[in-house]
């Protein structure tokens, strides 16, 4: 079975319009002129369209200073009229990103980049949705997580904690050839096709993060171009794109409504 990620994203938005509208802004940075980047915020633009939220995007070129853009994100975190904040990633190498990070207030840090967010990372929001969506029970499982970086592979390998059987945690130290023995593998490394159907357990699930656009193409860590002449089949995948990308955006929005204040 292929997620279909899109259905899943309109589920949630849809969930979100029976709400009242929070009345504050949801504020967007963007450093330089990476076109992944935009492109991440275009995505976000259109769900905010949707839902009629005041979204606005602060843009600053590629040779901002570290102490600029913190002083840039305190102003957004004082203002009385900015609900959420999301800085998107990546910054330009010169850009201290801890620094940035911190300077976000914690109960505007919708995407968890402060060190004292209120929120759940949105790639932990992303895994609950979908195992729910698909009553996919963890507790007799083991689960792979590929990749241990700061968006995807640590905040989900953190609340894995105990919650399945066995977790095993692969990075670029590893090598995967644990892969074979997981029930569902969860990876966020960035790497097209890195993950081949015959490296894993046949009936297994794959959530897929991953994230790498080459020559106009799109693709995630899973190679699922090889998954059609592969006689033992996976269970289910996300895929890339289509996948988690939408569902993530619309978690992200269900944080942003969690703790805004909404019009009475
Ligand atoms: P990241 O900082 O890009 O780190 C990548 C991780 O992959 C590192 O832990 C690295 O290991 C590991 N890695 C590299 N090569 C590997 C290999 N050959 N085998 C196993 N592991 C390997 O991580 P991130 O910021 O969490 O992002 C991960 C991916 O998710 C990226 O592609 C990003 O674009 C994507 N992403 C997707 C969404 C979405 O909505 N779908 C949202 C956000 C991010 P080491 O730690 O040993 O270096």
């Amino acid at each position: 079975m292929i997620i279909d990620g899109r259905l899943l994203a309109a589920e949630i938005v849809a969930g979100l319009k029976d709400k009242l509208t929070p009345s504050d802004a949801l504020a967007v940075i963007i450093v330089g002129e990476e076109t992944d980047a935009l492109s991440f915020i275009r995505q976000k633009k259109k769900v905010a369209q949707e839902l009629r939220i005041d979204f606005r995007v602060a843009q600053f070129g590629g040779d901002i200073t570290t102490i600029d853009l913190c002083q840039e994100i305190e102003k957004l975190s004082l203002a009385g009229d900015v609900g959420g904040i999301i800085v998107e990633l990546p910054l330009p190498g010169t850009i201290n990103r801890d620094a940035v990070f911190a300077s976000i207030h914690g109960r505007k840090d919708i995407g968890t980049l402060a060190p004292y967010s209120v929120f759940t990372a949105p790639a932990v929001l992303t895994v609950e949705s979908i195992l729910a969506k698909y009553s996919f029970d963890l507790s007799d499982k083991v689960v792979a997580v590929v990749g241990r970086g700061l968006l995807i592979g640590r905040p989900i390998i953190h609340w894995l904690g105990n919650r399945c059987d066995r977790l095993i945690t692969l990075h670029s130290q590893t090598g995967l050839d644990q892969l074979k023995s997981a029930d569902l593998v969860i990876t966020g490394v960035g790497k097209a096709g890195l993950i081949r159907p015959e490296m894993l357990k046949p009936g297994a699930g794959v959530i897929d993060f991953g994230y790498d656009a080459k020559d106009g193409k799109i693709s995630g860590d899973l190679d699922t171009q090889s998954l059609t002449t592969n006689n033992e089949p996976l269970d289910f995948y996300t895929p890339t794109p289509g996948g988690t990308g939408p569902i993530l955006v619309a978690e992200l929005f269900r944080n942003f409504y969690r703790l805004v204040p909404s019009p009475q």
